[in-house]
């Protein structure tokens, strides 16, 4: 089967190699203390740093999830207030949280299937400490142009910048001097088990942290930024971690990088392209969003008049899983992943099967 579906997803095709090594190498029983996971950790962060362009000076910490990421950022950088990006499910997940917390959150919305026209967006006030984007929301397959994100940030100097690239990443290219806290789980784009997030914190961010748990703010308990960062710097957790999960991100991450990853956002482009092509010309498939510069390169959210389900179940049958529309849109709706891990014959594959729907 291969998976075209938005997470989980296709795993790397290096996965069965390194799980076999890591069984061969003990690595589910190691102590979390011990100096063989220090050294796993330590080559994981350097592999990542060096595949993302990703400076010294920033920190990567390992939490359970995207999900997690985001609980954390606003734990950890507001007092009360922060400002959201919404036009999603996965957006509004991250602002939400921050209502949970108990902040006094901000929404800027557009509507779903809808990117937002940053020129038209009045200065944000103030006392906003955090703004937070989805670089590309998953539930409609809109990616936003890094440039209108990192021109808010260069015009909002003293806000700390957070951005979601849970199904962009690796292809999401950051200007980490723009951009304070990058977050991501590994079961999208990395072609990983699920059961690990990461964020990459710039110093400034931490820093933030750290005077706000000094003015008696809560910053969380045992997963807080000054607490993960502490540990972060003996390359260790705070917690028993998902070592293996670790272990096989530092392994992808090299391997990525051995392809390079001006490859990986070629070849990217190309499968988007071929796709978007293809949804463009025919009677029965077009995408869902009309705005070109809003189509994600990396899920892609198909219009179809054929029910879902149907298509979904013959392909499968012939070896090929695609994903359903996010709900309200299960009924009309296919999303496809275009992750690293697929590779230009696999999307040709797709293609085709998909064409075979057309009578
Ligand atoms: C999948 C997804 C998440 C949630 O990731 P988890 O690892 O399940 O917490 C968050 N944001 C975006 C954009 C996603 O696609």
């Amino acid at each position: 089967m291969i998976f075209f579906t938005p997470g989980p997803s296709q795993l790397f095709p290096t996965i069965p190699k390194h799980l076999r090594e890591a069984m061969r190498n003990d690595i589910m029983s190691i102590p979390h203390r011990s100096d063989a996971f220090r050294e796993i950790y330590k080559e994981t962060a350097e592999n990542l740093k060096k595949f993302l362009g990703i400076p010294e000076t920033h920190s990567i910490l390992f939490v359970a999830s995207a999900t997690e990421a985001m609980e954390r950022i606003i734990e950890n950088t507001i007092k009360k207030k922060s400002a959201h990006f919404v036009n999603g499910v996965f957006s509004e997940r991250f602002f939400q949280i921050a209502v949970d917390l108990k902040k006094e959150p901000q929404e800027i919305k557009a509507p779903p299937g809808k990117g937002f026209n940053f020129s038209e967006i009045p200065a944000l006030q103030k006392d906003i400490e955090l703004v937070c984007f989805t670089h590309c929301e998953t539930s409609t397959g809109v990616m936003l142009a890094m440039e209108d994100i990192e021109s808010m940030a260069t015009q909002n100097p003293e806000k700390i910048i957070a951005i979601d690239v849970v199904s962009s990443f690796p292809y999401a290219k950051i200007d980490y001097n723009a951009i304070d806290l990058v977050f991501f789980s590994v079961q999208k784009g990395f072609g990983l088990p699920a059961g690990l997030g990461v964020i990459i914190a710039s110093p400034r961010s931490i820093e933030k942290a750290r005077a706000l748990q000094k003015k008696g703010f809560n910053v969380g308990s045992y997963h807080t930024f000054p607490t993960l960062v502490e540990y972060a710097e003996k390359y260790m957790t705070n917690e028993t971690p998902n070592v293996l999960a670790i272990y096989l991100l530092g392994k992808v991450a090299k391997d990525m990088d051995s392809i390079g990853i001006e490859k990986i956002r070629h070849d990217t482009e190309k499968k988007a392209d071929m796709l978007y092509e293809f949804l463009s010309h025919n009677s029965l498939f077009s995408p869902f969003i009309e705005e070109k510069k809003c189509r994600s390169r990396t899920i892609i959210t198909v219009k179809t008049k054929k029910s879902p389900v149907e298509i979904i179940s013959t392909l499968k049958q012939k070896g090929l899983w695609i994903g359903v529309g996010y709900k309200p849109f299960e009924n009309e709706q296919l999303r496809i992943a275009n992750f690293p891990t697929t590779r230009v014959k696999d999307m040709k594959n797709l293609i085709e099967k998909l064409s075979n729907f057309i009578a």
